[in-house]
């Protein structure tokens, strides 16, 4: 899908969307678009929508703001299930400040319509990994396409989690190297790929079958 095609979805969804969150909404729908098996599963206009719906706008916020004064200093972002906005730390460093926008907007895409869940499992720590780490992964990814960069391999020494000979996890993500060691064993473990992770989580009509 073209960008400009998005931007005619999401326009048509919500003209009075800023020119910040359409932006940020175009890159994030535009490298989803790329992924075939989720929209084979979803029309992009249903995610679109559903995301709308759970985040309607994204603002960024700074020390000086009563947010941060709630929020405190450790929190890179929110989605507030009330005002339905998408809180992002402004003075976060890129490009944590960007993905982040991306891992919040993914959760809101992700939110089961039907009881308002994110993603799969949340009462289980197994379903939280999942779904924290194929957020990270998938954000990242929308990151590197929309820049056209990639980020460094990065070996990472772990005692506890062994998994390659020498103790060493290899990671090419930015960010939460932990969850991305975590979901790429999690594949092994199922003989699945990190892939098949993101697209369990992205498919709405299998959230809502989703009892267990
Ligand atoms: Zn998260």
């Amino acid at each position: 899908m073209q960008k400009e095609e998005i931007i005619k979805i999401i326009l048509k969804l919500k003209p009075d969307i800023d020119l910040t969150t359409l932006n940020y909404y175009t890159n994030y729908f535009y490298v989803l678009s790329q992924k075939p098996n989720i929209i084979e599963l979803n029309k992009i206009e249903q995610l679109i929508e559903n995301g709308l719906s759970y985040a309607r706008e994204i603002v960024f916020y700074d020390e000086n703001s009563e947010i941060y004064k709630d929020l405190g200093p450790d929190c890179k972002g929110l989605r507030d299930p009330k005002s339905r906005i998408i809180y992002i730390r402004g003075d976060l460093k890129e490009p944590l400040r960007e993905i982040t926008v991306y891992h919040e907007l993914h959760h809101a895409v992700q939110t089961n319509p039907l009881n308002d869940e994110v993603g799969i499992n949340q009462e289980s720590n197994f379903g939280r990994l999942i779904m924290e780490a194929q957020t990270q992964y998938f954000s990242e990814e929308v990151y590197k396409k929309i820049h056209n960069i990639d980020f460094e391999e990065r070996k990472i020494p772990s005692e506890e989690l062994r998994m390659l000979n020498g103790g060493i996890i290899v990671s090419s993500m930015h960010n939460y190297e932990m969850y991305d060691s975590m979901l790429s064993k999690l594949a092994i473990v199922l003989g699945t790929d990190k892939n098949f992770l993101f697209q369990l989580t992205m498919n709405i009509q299998i959230m809502k079958e989703w009892k267990d």
